[in-house]
């Protein structure tokens, strides 16, 4: 029989590992237009774009689906096993124009917590994945008793976010000389 889901409300973006109950799964839900610190992660991923530049808004949304579940082990001793779907659009700037560019992101990612006096032992201090749970996870350590979410959320979505996005295919920048975007018209220095 499948334990049941209970909801925890995270008013800062820490879990406290203690707030889990062994062997139970925890469903946790946020989004941006109810949790202040969701909000954040997404100000912080479209930083450096200014609201006058964009001509018609589209909307700007972070939702997060986690499922939490804590765990004890000869292995891993108390651990927290955390399955992540997230999706999020939200504006960058175009890397050669600079234009604010809409953008979307979803990102599903299985993490495990260990313990953070676990860190430096030597099976773990070079590496990133682990085998538990028959499954590979990435590896993660909580400390002080609290997983950082906000962390693990910004951490997870960077990854999936073009590091270098275009608001279009043939994007013809700025020139170098004078600034001008060439995508407006051309310059003395363009032909
Ligand atoms: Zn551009
Ligand atoms: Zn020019």
């Amino acid at each position: 029989m499948k334990n049941p889901i209970v909801n925890i409300f995270i008013p800062h973006g820490s879990l406290k590992v203690n707030g889990l109950v062994q062997n139970q799964e925890a469903a946790l839900t946020f989004s941006n237009s109810d949790v202040s610190w969701v909000q954040e992660i997404l100000q912080i991923l479209r930083a450096n774009v200014e609201d006058e530049d964009i001509s018609s808004p589209q909307t700007e949304h972070l939702s997060i689906d986690l499922r939490a579940l804590k765990k004890e082990n000869k292995e891993f001793r108390e651990h927290v096993i955390i399955q992540g779907d997230i999706t999020a659009s939200f504006y960058v700037p175009c890397v050669r124009c600079l234009m604010p560019t809409f953008t979307k992101v979803h990102s599903i990612f299985q993490a495990c917590f260990l313990h953070g006096a676990l860190e430096n032992y030597p099976e773990y201090r070079d590496t990133t994945h682990i085998f538990c749970n028959n499954q590979e996870m990435e590896l993660y350590f909580f400390n002080k008793g609290s997983i950082e979410l906000k962390e693990l959320i910004s951490e997870q979505l960077h990854l999936v976010t073009d590091p270098l996005p275009l608001h279009s295919e043939d994007c013809k920048g700025l020139c170098q000389v004078c600034g001008q975007n060439l995508n407006i018209k051309t310059c003395v220095h363009n032909h």
